[in-house]
């Protein structure tokens, strides 16, 4: 009925793609089920186009991955307070830390486990979210030296976040990267030599080269929607969410459509009812600008978003029961993409990616064959 068609060669293509351009290695940002797409197809397709890490916010994520079968390299970043760390070993998950306690913890555990313990040190330049603030940084090193030199962990990485490489003008971003310099100076200072570097996301890792280090943490550009609206990278994305027609009808002008009659027709037209609905994903704050596409027309949302449906009005062009209607897709026939849909609802890409519903079943395609 409804469905998210997944073309993981596209996702394959765009990992290939950011390798290509780029010469540094790709970290497959998965997380929140791959934006939507599935976390652990989206991490074996990315891997395939040449990808050489996986990074997901949580353990819960990693752990998904790990019990899937995805042997990579694994980077997660967000935990609680308390957090032991002994299953993320013992599944050789790496650790983002930003705390003296954190580095002590994580060594705890490697202890316990006798497992080989990564930690990526993560430094707040900026954007003060996650990350450790300048002035905890002399302790935070000296720790993560200490515990290194001991063998108690190993400290395989060095890391930041950017908070603006998506605005043109990348506000903040040279301030972020001398203060990431600065963080690199006092590591190496303190004794410490981690052999990965990262701090660029998507739209960084096209737009600024002195960005990219060692590796490139791709989330939105691996799905295949430009980070920077208007620029073009050879990116295909990968998602289209569709549903057939479940019924049509002839209708005067003067009807009232949907809840609180907001639409009202303007003359003698055919409604369109989709099985799409805000709890698929279908942004309600889009209705009165957002369109589908039938029988290659696009063409209004007529009134509100309902929780499972939406009506179109088609006017008068031939539309049946059983007809499908495409709510976005690569664009390539005239079907909104993503970005639409974000200037509709007023809102970012990756809020509607990730906003597809897990009601919506996800169908893989890929020239090697359709899987389930
Ligand atoms: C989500 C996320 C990314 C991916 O950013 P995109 O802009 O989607 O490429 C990279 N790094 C971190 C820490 C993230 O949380």
């Amino acid at each position: 009925m409804a469905e998210a068609v997944v073309d993981l060669d596209a996702i394959a293509h765009n990992a290939r793609t950011f390798v290509e351009r780029t010469g540094s290695g790709v970290m497959a940002i998965v997380k929140a089920n791959g934006f939507g797409h599935g976390a652990t197809q989206a991490a074996r397709a990315a891997l395939a186009g040449g990808a050489s890490w996986l990074g997901v916010s949580s353990p819960a994520e990693a752990l998904a991955l790990r019990a899937d079968g995805v042997t990579a390299p694994i980077l997660i970043w967000l935990y609680p307070p308390g957090e032991t760390f002994e299953k993320l070993l013992l599944a050789g998950i790496d650790v983002s830390v930003a705390s003296v306690a954190a580095l002590d913890a994580v060594a705890e555990a490697a202890r316990a486990t006798l497992h080989v313990a990564n930690v990526h040190l993560k430094l707040d330049t900026g954007m003060s979210r996650g990350g450790a603030l300048v002035d905890d940084w002399p302790r935070v090193f000296e720790r993560a030296a200490e515990l290194h030199r001991a063998g108690a962990v190993h400290v395989r990485g060095i890391w930041s976040h950017l908070a603006g490489a998506e605005e043109p003008e990348l506000n903040g971003l040279a301030e972020q990267l001398v203060s990431f310099d600065q963080a690199r100076a006092q590591a190496a200072q303190a004794g410490l030599d981690p052999e990965i570097v990262h701090v660029a996301n998507s739209a960084a890792a096209l737009r600024v080269p002195h960005s990219r280090f060692d590796l490139q943490r791709i989330g939105i550009g691996l799905y295949g929607v430009e980070p920077v609206p208007g620029a073009t990278h050879g990116l295909r994305p990968a998602m289209t969410v569709r549903a057939q027609v479940l019924l049509t009808k002839r209708v005067p002008a003067g009807t009232g459509v949907g809840y609180g009659l907001d639409y009202v027709t303007s003359k003698e037209t055919t409604l369109a009812l989709v099985p799409l609905g805000f709890a698929d994903g279908v942004p309600r704050q889009a209705a009165g600008v957002a369109e589908f596409l039938v029988n290659g027309v696009r063409r209004p949302v007529a009134g509100r978003v309902a929780m499972d449906q939406v009506v179109l009005d088609v006017g008068d062009l031939p539309v049946r029961a059983g007809d499908v209607a495409v709510m976005f897709g690569p664009g390539d026939h005239g079907e909104p993409t993503v970005h639409d849909w974000a200037r509709w609802a007023g809102t970012n890409t990756n809020d509607i990616l990730t906003g597809i519903g897990a009601r919506v079943p996800r169908r893989y395609e890929s020239q090697h064959g359709s899987e389930q």
